[in-house]
């Protein structure tokens, strides 16, 4: 990138130098004509008023050339010795014929000169015409060759360390923005760029989290499954080695059982949470009725809340919401197995759905599973949806929890673009709202 912009500095100051040194010639060129037309005249005018004709001495200096000819532009006397010659056809001629003077300019081949004319009609009629030879415009340019030549390469070495310099000073602040977003700072660059950077530096902490949340994320789901693996291990173990009786035989047979449907459910928890991270923008969303999911939810699980001695009970009426009806199921099912899991003995669960019309006017459809369980204390309740946070890890895996349903339950309402309020109290019960 330096490189770029200081080849750019170099090839935009050598692009101006030319272009200006050639306008400037042609600038100069013009005026020189002017110059040359002028004084054409008043060379004229005094060898008018000298009045040499008569005496057919005619003044001449270097250079200029001084010609008479009659009326009908036969040439009576020439310092360029064409007396005799007819120049009626020559268009400085013509000119004073018609409108009394001519000034024309006319390329010399040979040595790439221009002839520069004036003529002028006297009052006898006869035409004085006065001449002079200078550099040609191409001439000029060639001539200037040599000084162009230096001057380009004087102002492109300038140019090269004026923008070494500048390229430098410019690029200074986004190296030093590279550095401060790896180093975690504050970051000071130009006001244009803030936001920019603001970006970058969030992107980079956003991507850090990430890759910790995943690393810690690897090593939760390697303990977790390490568990039930190394017990399943141990058991089989003590079989094999022909250390278990008949009646051992068949506890150790349950207690592998156990531990491979643990295993089976960690097992589906972790791949539906990397579906949902995977799915993340592909959603088929559709109406479907809120109310009717968590009817069939409540009516599936009256058989795990009786054996937990915990009644489940459903109000509300149809509400219609735009979501995707599986990840509601499981939303549903997750809100409504927690409540009953953490729940007391002759405890409830009211889980109801319906409609507020909210501080602006919007209606609003509410799905509230409400508990009367043991509650989540203040310094617990934010971090229940975190991957694997679980408040009582004993009382979670003895109810079949993988400490992952928060999350996923986190990761539906986020995909949604809903909303959650968590309500709780320790002893007294948990409220969990889902607000569309
Ligand atoms: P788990 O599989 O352990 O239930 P979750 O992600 O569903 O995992 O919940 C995380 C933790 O939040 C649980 O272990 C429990 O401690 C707490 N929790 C969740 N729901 C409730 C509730 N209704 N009442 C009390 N505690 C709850």
């Amino acid at each position: 990138m330096k490189r770029t912009i200081t080849l750019q500095f170099i090839l935009i100051v050598i692009i101006t130098v030319i272009s200006t040194l050639a306008l400037a010639i042609m600038a100069f060129y013009r005026s020189f004509t002017d110059e040359i037309r002028d004084d054409l005249k008043s060379y004229a005018g005094v060898v008018m008023s000298a009045g040499v004709f008569a005496s057919d001495k005619i003044i001449s200096a270097d250079n200029m050339r001084v010609t008479l000819t009659d009326s009908a532009g036969v040439v009576i006397y020439d310092t360029g010795s064409a007396e005799g010659r007819d120049f009626s056809g020559r268009h400085e001629i013509k000119k004073a014929m018609d409108k009394g003077e001519g000034f024309s300019v006319s390329h010399i081949k040979h040595d790439n000169n221009n002839m520069f004319y004036y003529t002028k009609q006297l009052e006898d009629g006869n035409i004085l015409r006065v001449g002079k030879r200078t550099d040609s415009r191409l001439n000029m340019l060639y001539n200037s060759i040599p000084q162009i030549f230096f001057i380009v390469l004087f102002m492109a070495a300038a140019s090269s360390v004026l923008a070494y310099f500048l390229t430098k000073t410019l690029i200074k602040p986004l190296e030093g923005m590279a550095e401060d977003i790896n180093a975690g700072k504050e970051v000071n660059v130009y006001k244009e760029l803030e936001p920019f950077a603001e970006m970058i530096k969030q992107q980079h902490e956003d991507i850090l989290k990430n890759a910790n949340m995943r690393q810690e994320f690897t090593a939760n789901v390697s303990h977790e499954l390490k568990t039930p693996l190394t017990s399943i291990s141990g058991y089989a173990e003590l079989i094999e080695n022909g250390m278990a009786t008949e009646a051992d035989g068949v506890r150790f047979a349950g207690e592998i059982h156990k531990s491979s449907k643990r295993l089976l459910t960690l097992i589906d928890d972790i791949i539906r949470l990397s579906e949902l991270d995977v799915m993340d923008r592909n959603v088929d969303m559709e109406d479907v009725d809120i109310y009717d999911i968590a009817y069939n939810c409540v009516s599936m699980l009256q058989l795990s809340a009786e054996r937990h001695n915990v009644t489940i009970e459903m109000s509300g009426k149809r509400n219609i919401v735009h979501a995707n009806k599986e990840m509601m199921e499981e939303l549903v099912y997750n809100l409504c197995d927690n409540a009953i899991r953490y729940n007391k003995a002759g405890g409830t669960v009211n889980v109801s759905v319906d409609s507020v019309v909210d501080e602006n006017g919007q209606n609003r459809v509410i799905l509230d599973v409400k508990d009367t369980g043991i509650g989540i204390s203040k310094e617990h309740q934010e971090r229940i949806f975190e991957r694997f946070y679980r408040v009582d890890k004993s009382r979670s895996k003895s109810t079949g929890g993988t400490g992952l349903g928060l999350a996923i339950v986190k990761h539906i309402v986020a995909q949604h673009h809903i909303s959650m309020e968590l309500e709780s109290e320790k002893g007294k019960g948990t409220e969990i709202k889902v607000i569309f």
